[in-house]
């Protein structure tokens, strides 16, 4: 049996990054990744203009200025944001100039206001500035035709505002992945049926959509399958026609009705895992069909959460496209409960996690950690890792937390 660390870099190994483009407009693309490098034909900042309320002035003319012996200067204009300015400041001349203000040729720095004092259409300036104080030069961020953005990168508000200020208003983005999601199990029904006994209601397709679609892929929904071989073949096969990914729950353990890898099998597909040292989450199967991947996750509700958040989603995110994509989040704490394990597999136990000065402590939740025991996921922030040949982690000792959601 497989660590879940040589489980993770098998699956990432078989991943290839969707190519395919689709064209947005810039206030659809929050969350998407952009699909080619993005360059500006305009310098940033545009111009030289001023960080500060103040007087544009000729450094060489207020270089002496001190508080009992201020420089006199002439205002001969006034230039604010969005205001192109129409002189040139001669010696002994200044311009009032307010914040983002287009410096005028002539000036080379800004003196602030609050070291000044106006007379008239005099200004007397107290304080001898640094040489091109508070100017902001042209392409001093950014040369026009230099790459600007990455393709591969999340656009997230800074993105965004980049984008726009490059006048780039529809852009192209790596098209979604698509993952369809399958339930197999003949115990399970859809939650507007009334539950007979000895039924499950099926929430596997219901964590899996919010899950895929909360880490920007697009879930197909394609319900409960029976546990019958001919079935379970028709569907999967239809699900690969559609789909990047396959995700089916159930079906993958040892038992009688467990039809998944044989199906599999029997479609062409090459089996790369069969189950992984943790838990839950032991039987998983990964299967290859050309690109396309799919993936059989144990039926618990818990199994299919833990399996999502400590393998598939990074998976997802390199599927998506993004060039730095992120590996979970394993941060040190302590514990502030026992925490017991048969030490045979690596094992996650749900809880929440806060971090206290600086420290991140963890507290396991309340009620039974039955990987069918969905209840007191609710909330979860973090999962306690004990790793394989650990029996307990005592109150107060150092552990290995998961940070999720
Ligand atoms: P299996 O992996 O098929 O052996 O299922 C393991 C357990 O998970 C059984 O108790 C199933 O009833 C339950 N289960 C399987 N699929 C689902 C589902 N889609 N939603 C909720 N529970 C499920
Ligand atoms: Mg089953």
């Amino acid at each position: 049996m497989l660590t879940v660390t040589e489980v993770e870099k098998i699956i990432l190994d078989l991943i290839k990054p969707i190519k395919d483009k689709e064209f947005v407009s810039l206030l659809d693309a929050t969350n998407r990744i952009l699909a080619e490098n993005i360059s500006s034909v305009l310098d940033f900042p545009y111009w030289d203009n001023s960080a500060m309320d103040g007087y544009a002035v000729k450094y060489t003319d207020v270089s002496i200025a001190t508080e009992n012996n201020p420089v006199s200067l002439k205002i001969v204009e006034e230039i604010p944001a969005g205001y192109c300015p129409q002189k040139t400041i001669a010696q002994g001349e200044t311009a009032r100039i307010f914040t983002g203000g287009m410096l005028p040729q002539g000036a080379d720095t800004i003196v602030i206001q609050e070291n000044t004092k106006r007379e008239g259409d005099k200004v007397l300036v107290f304080v001898s500035p640094p040489t091109q104080n508070f100017v902001r030069h042209k392409g001093s961020f950014y040369r026009a035709g230099d790459t600007l953005l990455s393709a591969g990168i999340k656009i997230n508000p800074p993105e965004m505002a980049i984008l726009a200020t490059a006048q780039c208003i529809n852009i192209h983005v790596v098209r979604s992945p698509i993952v369809a999601i399958l339930s197999t199990g003949d115990e399970l029904i859809t939650p507007d049926k009334e539950l007979k006994l000895g039924q499950i209601i099926d929430s596997n397709q219901y964590l899996l959509a919010s899950f895929i679609q909360q880490n920007g892929g697009i879930p197909l929904p394609l319900g409960i399958i029976p546990d019958d071989e001919t079935a379970l073949e028709n569907a999967i096969s239809q699900a690969l026609e559609k789909a990047d990914w396959v995700i089916s729950t159930g079906g993958v353990s040892v038992g009688e009705y467990d039809y998944v890898d044989k199906v599999l099998s029997k479609l062409g597909g090459e089996i790369k895992v069969q189950s992984v040292k943790m838990k839950p989450g032991k039987p998983l199967t990964v299967a290859t069909f050309g690109d396309k991947l799919y993936f059989g996750i144990p039926g618990n509700p818990v199994s299919t959460m833990v399996t999502c958040w400590r393998l598939l989603k990074t998976a997802l995110e390199k599927l998506s496209g993004k060039t730095n994509y992120s590996f979970p989040s394993i941060v040190r704490g302590i514990t502030r409960n026992y925490l017991r394990s048969d030490g045979m597999r690596e094992t996650y136990l749900w809880g929440n996690v806060n971090l206290i000065d600086g420290y991140y402590q963890f507290t396991i939740a309340d009620g039974s950690h039955s990987s069918g025991n969905l209840v007191n996921l609710q909330g979860v922030n973090g999962l306690g890792i004990i790793p394989i040949g650990t029996n307990l982690i005592e109150i107060g000792d150092d552990v290995k937390i998961l940070l999720v959601n």
